[in-house]
């Protein structure tokens, strides 16, 4: 039943692809954007408003979200969000499945966007005559070397984070008495997956600032940010509307001697 949903949602969409990616040299790059317009509603999520993680549809009435939005959700709901239906009698996750073919869908898409969002990132800063502050390499760096989680799904290379939602992030010191120019960030914009967490800004932040890691903490509106939650979660719960750069702080306890 769930791969049969799937496989009828995935016609349907490719069918729409198709149209949209065919090999037309007199299609103008406009006419393409609108379309990708046009198929965002079947890959974004109700719940949060961007670009399905994790893809879970639910069986019974093939609505898909995030899988992190709709397990939240179904804690205190029977029904799909969308339809209203009822998902189960008594476990309403029973009738969630991953939804690979959707999530893939949503990969093919989103790299386009991305381009597009770069490019008036690029343009952002060229007409105000500043370098743009991170550079892609530093970002692949990064995310390579703190091996971005992917335990529920198992996304072949070409793939990556690198297809995913960005957050942009500030990280600003908080400032405490005589160690106020101690361990000062050279950059502290950093742009990453909505997928990192709290434990991997963290170790990027010891690792530029040459700090152990039992230093280094992560503070939203003076409170430390516990190391598992995502930028995602962060976003949603604390920035969601607000303008970019989401504004962190940092602290670095002095190392006893
Ligand atoms: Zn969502
Ligand atoms: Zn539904």
């Amino acid at each position: 039943m769930a791969s049969q949903g799937s496989m009828v949602i995935a016609m349907r969409l490719r069918n729409q692809l198709q149209s949209v990616y065919k090999m037309d040299p007199l299609r103008n790059e406009e006419e393409v954007k609108v379309k990708i317009k046009d198929l965002n509603e079947h890959i974004v999520c109700y719940l949060c408003a961007g670009y399905f993680i994790d893809a879970t549809t639910i069986t019974e009435c093939l609505h898909t979200f995030c899988k992190s939005c709709i397990v939240k959700y179904l804690q205190t709901s029977k029904y799909c969000p969308m339809c209203n239906i009822k998902i189960h009698e008594t476990q309403p996750l029973l009738n969630l499945k991953l939804d690979r073919v959707m999530q893939d869908i949503v990969y093919k898409l989103v790299p386009s966007l991305q381009e597009n969002e770069d490019k008036r990132i690029r343009e952002f800063y060229q007409s105000r005559g500043l370098d743009r502050v991170v550079q892609p390499t530093n970002e692949d760096s990064v995310a390579e070397t703190m091996g971005l989680p992917y335990s529920t799904f198992d996304h072949s290379k070409a793939h990556y984070y690198r297809y995913d939602e960005r957050v942009s992030l500030c990280l600003e010191k908080q400032s405490s008495g005589k160690e106020k120019n101690k361990h000062i960030l050279q950059q502290k914009y950093l742009r990453c997956s909505v997928r990192a967490e709290v434990r991997h800004l963290r170790s990027v932040l010891c690792h530029r600032l040459k700090a152990a890691p039992t230093q280094v903490q992560i503070l939203f509106n003076n409170e430390s940010l516990p190391d598992h939650m995502t930028m995602k979660q962060l976003w949603l719960s604390q920035w969601y509307g607000k303008q970019a750069p989401l504004i962190l702080n940092y602290s670095v306890k002095e190392k006893r001697r």
